[in-house]
């Protein structure tokens, strides 16, 4: 590397100033963020992350990882995080724990505002996850990681020969409970109403499962237990009638909620709220990208938030270089970006 080369990261990784402008601002800290910073950094790319609140990102409130490549004998969740954001700091990415509360995206360099300062950056990838939604029960929160969960891929595994019951009515949830069936003895579906939302084909499926009981017309009022989840208290919204229905697990699936509120009019989303993107990872505005589950409703896996995080960070260096914000010199891949070199009103931006 040339001596202009070395000076220009050297000023990349000094303390930043809140005025000054960074080559991007990653917002959040889950998979995909630490990951984005990792890419980022690593390629001197002047990069913040503005981690959320949430520090870590879902992986934080669970306990035990077994799918995520690279440790064979599985990983805490918070010790993964720990992980990723400590190779992010490495390469020299500036990290701060607060939540972004509004955005201009209209003109570039983009502003981001927390509740202290405002930030700007030529370009921003958007990594803040979505949330499961819950159904608020008084032990729900008290009992995840002992039996109750929003995620049948990540902890069906430890039900093995358990009985378990699954909530909701769409796709989801018939998809959860099939899933769930490869390592439970028994599966109770519980919905509120008499029929399901979910297409045909998976009822279908769901129906001709010799291990999937249908409870229609059942609310869950409670889940009972104290170290680890014994039952449920159920509703008969019909009859009245209540009883207990003893299963070892429950899964919530009754959706996702994309953390986007900021973003509303200004980038574009589909009716539920999850980002769309255009080419590659970019959105509607160019030089802003997104990562992870905020625009994934498919997958929602730590691998597959970190790969996004990943591309995301290389579309963002590669579009940055191509408009010559960053100094080929220090770019440590500066192939053409391609086709996401269109002008800006080819693409539209937000409002
Ligand atoms: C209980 C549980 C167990 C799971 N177990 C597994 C598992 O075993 N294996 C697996 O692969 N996956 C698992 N998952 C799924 C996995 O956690 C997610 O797919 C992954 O965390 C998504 O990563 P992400 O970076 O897209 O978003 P998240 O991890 O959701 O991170 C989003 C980040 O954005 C931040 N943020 C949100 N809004 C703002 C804002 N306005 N300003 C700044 N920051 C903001 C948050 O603070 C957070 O840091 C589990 C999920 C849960 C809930």
């Amino acid at each position: 590397m040339g001596e202009a080369a070395q000076a220009k990261l050297d000023g990349q990784r000094k303390a930043p100033a809140a005025q000054d402008i960074y080559d991007v601002i990653i917002i959040g800290s889950g998979p995909a963020g630490y990951t984005a910073a990792i890419y980022a950094a690593r390629a001197n790319l002047r990069t913040l992350v503005l981690q959320g609140e949430e520090t870590g990102g879902q992986l934080m409130i669970t306990s035990e990882v077994e799918n995520y490549p690279g440790f064979a004998e599985g990983v805490l969740g918070p010790d993964l995080m720990d992980t990723f954001e400590a190779q992010a700091k490495r390469f020299g990415a500036t990290l701060l724990p607060r939540n972004v509360t509004k955005v201009d995206f209209s003109a570039q360099p983009f502003t981001l505002w927390t509740d202290e300062e405002s930030y700007r950056a030529q370009a921003v990838i958007v990594a803040t996850g979505a949330s499961a939604k819950w159904l608020g029960l008084p032990n729900e929160q008290r009992l995840q990681k002992r039996g109750v969960s929003a995620c049948a891929t990540c902890d069906g595994f430890f039900f093995r020969g358990k009985e378990v019951a699954v909530v909701g009515g769409g796709d989801t949830a018939m998809e959860e409970a099939l899933f769930l069936t490869r390592y439970a003895t028994q599966v109770h579906l519980l919905h509120r109403r008499d029929t399901f939302r979910a297409s045909k084909i998976m009822q279908e499926r769901v129906r001709n499962n010799p291990k999937i009981t249908i409870h229609y017309n059942t609310a869950v009022e409670d889940v009972l237990g104290e170290d680890s989840v014994t039952g449920l208290a159920i509703l008969d919204v019909v009859t009245g009638e209540r009883q207990t229905l003893p299963v070892q697990g429950l899964f919530v699936a009754i959706g996702h909620q994309p953390n986007t509120d900021i973003f509303k009019g200004i980038l574009d989303m589909d009716a539920i709220g999850y980002l769309r993107t255009y080419k590659h990872t970019m959105t509607n505005v160019p030089g802003v990208f997104a990562a992870g589950d905020v625009d994934d409703a498919r997958y929602r896996q730590a691998v597959t938030a970190a790969g996004e995080g990943c591309r995301a960070a290389i579309d963002a260096e590669r579009w940055l270089e191509a408009r010559g914000e960053v100094d080929p010199a220090v770019v440590s891949d500066p192939r053409d970006y391609g086709e996401l070199h269109a002008p800006t009103s080819e693409i539209g931006v937000g409002a």
